[in-house]
C-alpha cells in the first residue's frame, strides 16, 4: 500500500484515484471546489464513467479514497502526488499550462517529505523539466523530489477498463529510481512498462494522439473518394484493418473525431513543431479534413433540403462519441451552429450528455427521446452511435417525420434496410444506390 495524493478529479483523475485506491493503495484526491468534494463523498460523481460511480462507493467506503480542497491534507503522506489537471487549448492552439503550473507551485509550497511528482496531464514536451523548475522556485523545506511524466491513454466510456488494462505504461524521468519506484506501483497491472527520458515520454502522448486523428482523417478522405466512385467505405475500411500491418482500430468513417483530447492535442503539438521551426503539414491536412467532415454534411442535406430555413433538424447523440457525457469539442456544436447560422431549428436527444449540452448549447429544444426528435423534423441526422440508438423503431421514426431524410454520420445503419422503410438514406461513403446515386 502507498499514500498517493491526486490533484484534479475529471475524467483522468478520478478514475486514476479511484483505480489506485481499488488496487489497494490510500489515495487522496485534491480539487478546488467544496461542491465537488462533498458531493464525491455522497456518491455523487462530477462526469458520467461507465462503473465509476461504484469503484469510487467502494473504495470511499473502505476508507482507501479521501476527498478533499485542501493541498495540505492531500499532501501530508503522500510518496507520489498525480497531477492530472486540464491542459485545454489556448488562443492560438497552444496548450494552456496555466492549471499545471498553478498545481505545480501548490505542491511546492508544501512539500515536507521526499515524493515524486507525476505527471499525467499531457503537455508540451518540455513541461516536465519546467514543473521540477516551478518546485525548485517555490518549495519551502529541502526536500528530495523528482518529476516522472506518466501520460495516460484512458479513453472516456471505457476509462476503468483502460486503467486497469494499459496496454503499456509510459514512464519518462531523469530520475531513473523514482520511474522504477512508480513502476512498482503498476504492477499489479502486469503490462508492458515503457521507461525513457521525460521529453520523449511526453512526445509518445501527443504522437500516438495525432497518430490516432490521422487514422480517422485518413478514413474520412478515403470516405470521400469512396462517395465520388461508387466504393463502400465500411468494406475497404474491413478490407484493409484485416492487414495487421494496418489494424481495424480507428478506421470508423463519419463526422470526424472531437473530444477533449484529440482536436486540443492535434492543434498544440503543430503549435510547439510551428514555434520550433518544424513544418508539420500532415498534422494541418488531419484537422482541415476533420473540419471539412462536418461542412460537408451540411452541405449534402441542404442539397437533400433545398434549403434551412424554416426546416426542423433532429440530432440523434450529442456527446463527442457514445457512453460519456463529455461535450468538449463535440461535433455536434460546430453542426447545430452551421444549422442555426442558415436558419433550420434544432432538435436533440442524447442519453446522457443533455445537461452538459444545455450550457452549451442553449438554443436547440432537447427531447425526451429519439421519437420525439423525430417527429415531424425535416432530416435526422445521427451525430453519436449510442447502442441504443441501433435498435430503434425505424419504421415509427419514418412515419413520424415530414420528411424522412436519415443521414447516418456514424454508418450504424443498413442503407438498403433504411431506404425499404421509406428513409432517403444517405451515409459517409457508402458508395452509390441502385440508381447509381451516391448514398
Ligand atoms: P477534466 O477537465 O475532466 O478535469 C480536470 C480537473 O482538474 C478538474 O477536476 C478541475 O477542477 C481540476 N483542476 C484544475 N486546476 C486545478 C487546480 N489548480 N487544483 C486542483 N484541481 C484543479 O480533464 P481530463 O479530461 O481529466 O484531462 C486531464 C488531463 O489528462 C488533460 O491534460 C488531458 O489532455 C489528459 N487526458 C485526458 C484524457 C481523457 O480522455 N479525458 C485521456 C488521456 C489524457
Amino acid at each position: 500500500m502507498k499514500n498517493i495524493c491526486v490533484i484534479g478529479v475529471g475524467y483522468v483523475g478520478l478514475v486514476t484515484g479511484a483505480c489506485l485506491a481499488d488496487l489497494g493503495n490510500r489515495v487522496v484526491c485534491v480539487n478546488r471546489s467544496k461542491e465537488k468534494s462533498d458531493n464525491l463523498k455522497k456518491g455523487i460523481l462530477p462526469i458520467y464513467e461507465p462503473g465509476l460511480e461504484e469503484i469510487v462507493r467502494r473504495n470511499y467506503e473502505a476508507k482507501r479514497l479521501e476527498f478533499t480542497t485542501s493541498y495540505d491534507e492531500g499532501l501530508h503522506e503522500a510518496e507520489f502526488v498525480f497531477i492530472a489537471v486540464g491542459t485545454p487549448s489556448g488562443s492560438e492552439g497552444e496548450a494552456d499550462l496555466s492549471h499545471v503550473t498553478q498545481t505545480a507551485a501548490e505542491i511546492a509550497k508544501r512539500l515536507v517529505r521526499p515524493v515524486v511528482i507525476v505527471n499525467k496531464s499531457t503537455v508540451p514536451i518540455g513541461t516536465g523539466d519546467w514543473v521540477a523548475d516551478i518546485i525548485n522556485e517555490h518549495k519551502v523545506n529541502d526536500v528530495e523530489f523528482a518529476v516522472v511524466s506518466n501520460p495516460e491513454f484512458l479513453r472516456e466510456g471505457s476509462a476503468i477498463y483502460d486503467f486497469m488494462n494499459p496496454d503499456r505504461i509510459v514512464l519518462g524521468s531523469t530520475n531513473r529510481q523514482a520511474a522504477q519506484k512508480l513502476a512498482e506501483l503498476y504492477t499489479p497491472l502486469q503490462t508492458t512498462t515503457i521507461i525513457t527520458d521525460l521529453r520523449t515520454a511526453e512526445m509518445i502522448k501527443y504522437a500516438s494522439n495525432c497518430f490516432l486523428a490521422t487514422k480517422i482523417s485518413f478514413i474520412n478522405e478515403m470516405a470521400n473518394i469512396c462517395e465520388a466512385l461508387g466504393a463502400d467505405v465500411l468494406e475497404v475500411a474491413r478490407g484493409m484493418g484485416s492487414d495487421k500491418r494496418i489494424g481495424p482500430a480507428f478506421l470508423g468513417a463519419g463526422l470526424g473525431w472531437g473530444g477533449s483530447c484529440f482536436p486540443k492535442d492535434v492543434k498544440a503539438l503543430a503549435h510547439i513543431a510551428a514555434t520550433h521551426g518544424s513544418h508539420p503539414q500532415m498534422l494541418r491536412a488531419v484537422m482541415e479534413i476533420n473540419y471539412d467532415q462536418r461542412k460537408r454534411v451540411i452541405q449534402k442535406l441542404r442539397e437533400i433540403l433545398g434549403t434551412y430555413r424554416g426546416k426542423v433538424i433532429g440530432l440523434l447523440g450529442l456527446s463527442f462519441k457514445p457512453n460519456t457525457d463529455d461535450m468538449r469539442d463535440a461535433p455536434a456544436i460546430e453542426l447545430v451552429h452551421m444549422l442555426e447560422s442558415e436558419g433550420a431549428k434544432v432538435r436533440a436527444y442524447d442519453p446522457v450528455a443533455m445537461n452538459n449540452a444545455k450550457r452549451i448549447l442553449p438554443s436547440i429544444v432537447y427531447c425526451d427521446s429519439p421519437y420525439a426528435v423525430a417527429e415531424g423534423a425535416d432530416a435526422l441526422i445521427l451525430v453519436s452511435e449510442w447502442n441504443e440508438f441501433k435498435q430503434l423503431d425505424m419504421q415509427r421514426i419514418a412515419r413520424s417525420m415530414r420528411r424522412p431524410v436519415l443521414f447516418d454520420g456514424r454508418n450504424i445503419y443498413d442503407p438498403e434496410k433504411m431506404r425499404a422503410l421509406g428513409f432517403d438514406y444517405r451515409g459517409i461513403g457508402r458508395g452509390y444506390d441502385a440508381n447509381g446515386q451516391p448514398l
